[in-house]
């Protein structure tokens, strides 16, 4: 039986202070028994947050690394960095990093790497543009993304990585893929992880579906078969991240 794993994705907001006082407000409120919960934020919050978080049960992760240890890369945050800080996630080729930051199918494969070998949980996003879905290639299109980003990568380790499903063209959109038919590409996940990894592998790993999640239909996303919960971006902003993990 698979844990459902629920992660606020804050992107670029909340100052230290915020996300300080946030977590202040919400951590005994969006702590379960049941769900994994985590809250993926920017780098500068990280340590108010984990020091926040302490002791509460609720994970903290980051939204991005560089998939080398170090070295000159101005501006760059190693995975080596996040763990000893107590760091355990780190979100992987959200598709706003691939849209603005130049984030590739290779690169995020350097770094699921790279996070593995330094024990943090990978989230790794995957999925299609409009224009794609509507040309039908949605299925190849994110069974690609999930080849590549897990190229090289053992089953061991696999079943410790997460993967997110995020159509583009519901992020950030209020217009939430449908329950089949974010059900549809989970399931098709699941099948190209059984064909990399073997059947056990494949049922042990958590594949979450992202897009416009709220509370009205966590739900009924998160009933269906092949979906082990959710990568939430503004929701996870506001105590209505409490209804999505209590859904
Ligand atoms: C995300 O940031 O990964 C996301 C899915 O955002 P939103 O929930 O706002 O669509």
């Amino acid at each position: 039986m698979r844990k459902k794993i629920i992660a606020g994705n804050w992107k670029m907001n909340k100052t230290p202070k915020e996300a300080a006082e946030f977590c202040r407000m919400i951590k005994e409120k969006a702590a379960s028994n049941e769900a994994e919960v985590v809250f993926c934020v920017p780098f500068v919050d990280l340590y108010p947050v984990l020091e926040e978080l302490r002791g509460s049960g609720i994970g903290v992760g980051a939204e991005n690394m560089h998939f080398e240890d170090s070295g000159a890369f101005t501006g760059e945050v190693s995975a080596l960095m996040l763990k000893e800080m107590g760091v355990e996630y780190v979100v992987l080729g959200h598709s706003e990093r691939r849209q603005y930051f130049g984030e590739t199918d290779e690169t995020v494969n350097k770094k699921v790497k790279k996070a593995l070998a330094a024990g943090l949980v990978p989230i790794m996003c995957c999925g299609e543009t409009l224009e794609q879905r509507e040309a039908g290639i949605t299925i190849e299109w994110v069974r690609m993304q999930v080849k590549c980003g897990l190229l090289g990568v053992s089953a061991a380790d696999a079943a410790k990585v997460v993967v997110a499903y995020e159509p583009i063209w519901a992020i950030g959109t209020g217009k939430t893929a449908t329950s089949e038919q974010a059900q549809e590409v989970c399931h098709a996940i699941r099948e190209v992880l059984t064909e990399m990894y073997g059947k056990e592998t494949a049922e042990q790993m958590r594949v979450q579906y992202g897009g416009s999640v709220n509370a009205k239909n966590a739900a009924e996303l998160f009933a269906m078969a092949d979906i082990d919960g959710g990568l939430v971006g503004g929701a996870s902003l506001k105590e209505e991240f409490v209804s999505i993990v209590h859904y």
